[in-house]
């Protein structure tokens, strides 16, 4: 595996089909499947690690984002990656960019209301990761699934000849989705932070006994979140590509849920399609059955 600081570095270990997973390190398994399904489709991966300043509101919180580069290489090394781009800040933004990218109405409900200027942040750097290192397919985490919509219209709007490939929700043994922040969790935020996945698999189980009512599905989700302790800063079931609430459970859509828990905003949903004759088929997202290498490997 090539370790590049450079887009054009990156580029030089090229050959055939290029994947490319972007994300901000401190890999889990939620990553490693992504760069497995990108080893499974390309003939080349490349693994972008960048803790991206623009789609953090406090300085803290970026300060306090775990990185370790080592540890992350062997990772992505041992999952398929080709190569690891691994840029300086000033590779990606020579200078404070005049030029960034938005992505309305879809950023707007949801992650937007809380952490307003965070999808801008996020749609400018991935625009910039997919100018530079131009992958022929790029994977993304339905786990968040709000910027997996924003990434698929701006892929679509900017005319990138990038395919975009959604992947499952890969969660902890008792169900947490996981996340880089859940290593800051204590013992008791950690049980506390089980409300969301449990409020999401109540729901799950509601919609595979005939429930679709929105209100209700939303309803469920909260109550079981609040029997662990854990308000709920929303429950909202939304059409998948455009972000938009929906009353009945009749299209592609997904249940986003968000919780402060202690120190960490962790965000989960569950997604539901549709199958050729009509069923639905909700995607809880695959549960591991080992402790993650989160607390593994550190
Ligand atoms: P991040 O490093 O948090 O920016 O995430 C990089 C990519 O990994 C994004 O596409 C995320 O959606 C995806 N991802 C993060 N956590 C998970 C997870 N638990 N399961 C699947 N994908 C995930």
């Amino acid at each position: 595996m090539e370790v590049a600081g450079s887009f054009e570095a990156a580029r030089k270990s090229y050959r055939g089909v290029i994947g490319c997973v972007p994300t901000m390190g401190f890999l889990h398994e939620g990553h490693l499947s992504l760069i497995e399904a990108a080893h499974r489709d390309s003939d080349t991966v490349v693994v972008t690690l960048f803790v991206n300043p623009l789609q953090f509101s406090s300085a803290e919180d970026l300060d306090s984002y775990p990185r370790d580069l080592a540890r992350d290489s062997e990772l992505a090394q041992e999952s398929g990656a080709d190569v690891l781009f691994a840029p300086p800040l000033d590779e990606v933004f020579p200078t404070e960019p005049h030029t960034t990218v938005t992505v309305r109405p879809l950023a707007d409900p949801l992650e937007g209301v809380h952490r307003p200027g965070h999808f801008a942040g996020v749609a400018t750097v991935v625009t910039k990761l997919l100018a530079g290192l131009r992958p022929d397919r790029a994977y993304f985490g339905r786990k968040d699934a709000q910027q997996l919509a924003v990434v698929k219209r701006l892929v679509s709007d900017l005319s990138f000849p990038t395919e975009v490939i959604g992947c499952s929700t890969i969660r902890e043994s008792d169900g947490l989705a996981l996340s880089s922040r859940n290593i800051h969790l204590g013992t008791e935020d950690r049980q506390r932070a089980l409300g969301l996945s449990q409020g999401l698999r109540a729901a799950q189980t509601a919609i595979l006994t005939g429930e679709r009512d929105a209100a209700t599905l939303c309803q469920i989700a909260r109550s079981e979140a609040e029997e662990r302790g854990l308000a709920l800063q929303y429950a909202e079931l939304v059409d998948a590509e455009e972000v938009k609430r929906i009353k009945t459970l009749d299209r592609t859509g997904f249940l986003a849920v968000a919780a402060l828990v202690g120190e960490s905003r962790l965000i989960d949903n569950l997604c539901v399609s549709f199958g050729p004759d009509g069923q639905i088929e909700p995607d809880f997202g695959r549960v591991l059955d080992h402790r993650s290498v989160l607390y593994e490997r550190r």
